[in-house]
């Protein structure tokens, strides 16, 4: 079987420069917020030009951190696109707020921003609309212009779940920098990954980052035993830092090839469009970091089955939308309520996509895409 995600030939690439950097750490003994917290921070907010980057435990911990931050709980509506991981939900659910699921537009997957203005016209009474969170589903941003107008109207914060797009760009601005605020992760499956859970939250406003910083140390002041707010034990760990530091010297060429990559199945697939296939957008203006690089069909699963018999392996993200999982489809409207969302769910394959996959191992995939395809 092919890896689906390639870590160890990064890995190989990366050894020398990774076993220093964790070296160190251990030398020094600092493990707990670290020099090198400090300086991949630094790193982070230069790579997409924000003011601040807050490193923190893990992607759902950033989610988490900014709502907490905006004081969201108890009778206040976050409207979250159907089609998502459970993080983007769970952490609403979990500060007692509610969460509304919105369809996705069907060409990118993104928050479809006209659906998102009706939800918002028809929330039920009681509810207060708070944060509105965008996801760059597969690494390709939402369409936050669009996105941003109708949050404005409703008096909403956008919080950007860049958890897949973080060094993904948006009509020439960097991801990190299209929402007030924007939450990433360092699982390490996604595009910039460590060796283990981490994240981080990205802001141009002083007060906001502030703020995180005290959340994810327990809700500390300026001294360590000064409790000023509950908060969380989300420090993103010394040593995660260090791998992401190494990582982060050949991020952006890991990038471009993914990018060279996606363009190489572009070509090969187009001729399947007319038997039905669909295929990712290239984002106008901008890049995708094609953390996943996904195609649709209605004989989804067929097709999967015979990736899988020739070793190549796919995945499916996600197979539900929100809506219709067990733990949250009391928030929802029940089956056919988000319908752009439950047909994506049904054909949505993710084809193997890394900067360590040789290009004819690409033109492999395409090619039996084409034979499962061809085969009815
Ligand atoms: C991975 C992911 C998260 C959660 O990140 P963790 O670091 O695993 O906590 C949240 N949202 C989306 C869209 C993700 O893909």
């Amino acid at each position: 079987m092919m890896p689906f995600v390639d870590l160890n030939s990064q890995y190989q690439r990366l050894k020398p420069l990774i076993a220093s950097r964790i070296q160190d750490v251990i030398d020094r003994a600092d493990f707990i917020m670290g020099a090198e917290v400090a300086a991949l921070e630094d790193r982070l907010a230069a790579f997409c030009g924000a003011g601040h980057a807050v490193g923190v435990a893990s992607g759902t911990d950033a989610l988490l951190a900014a709502l907490i931050a905006e004081g969201v709980g108890r009778g206040d509506a976050v409207l979250v696109p159907a089609l998502t991981f459970t993080a983007t939900a769970e952490v609403v659910v979990l500060l007692g707020a509610t969460p509304v699921f919105v369809d996705i537009e069907p060409a990118g997957c993104t928050l479809d921003p006209a659906a998102l203005a009706r939800r918002l016209e028809t929330l039920p009474q009681g509810l207060r609309p708070r944060v509105v969170i965008a996801v760059d589903l597969y690494g390709m941003p939402a369409d936050y212009d669009a996105i941003g107008a109708v949050a404005a109207r409703f008096g909403c914060l956008v919080l950007a779940d860049a958890a897949q797009s973080f060094g993904a760009t948006y009509r020439g601005r960097a991801v990190g920098t299209l929402a007030p605020v924007t939450a990433t992760s360092f699982f390490p499956a996604k595009p910039l990954g460590c060796y283990g859970d981490g994240g981080a939250l990205l802001t141009d406003d002083d007060e906001r980052a502030r703020l995180y910083r005290s959340i994810r140390a327990h809700g500390r002041g300026d001294h360590k035993y000064d409790i000023v707010r509950v908060g969380l034990n989300a420090r993103l760990d010394t040593l995660q830092a260090a791998v992401l530091l190494a990582k982060l010297t050949v991020f952006e060429d890991e990038l471009a090839t993914r990018d060279r990559l996606a363009a190489r199945y572009q070509r090969a697939l187009t001729p399947l469009v007319a038997s039905g296939l669909s295929l990712p957008p290239q984002p106008a203006g901008g890049r995708s970091t094609w953390a996943q690089y996904s195609i649709r069909h209605h004989r989804r699963d067929a097709i999967a089955a015979r990736l899988r018999d020739r070793g190549i392996p796919t995945g499916v993200y996600y197979p539900a939308p929100m809506h219709l999982q067990p733990a949250y489809r009391h928030f929802g409207d029940g089956p056919g309520s988000l319908p752009v969302a439950e047909t994506v769910a049904r054909t949505t394959l993710s084809l193997p996509i890394h900067a360590y996959l040789p290009e004819d191992a690409v033109d492999r995939v395409a090619a039996t895409v084409a034979e499962a395809i061809a085969g009815g």
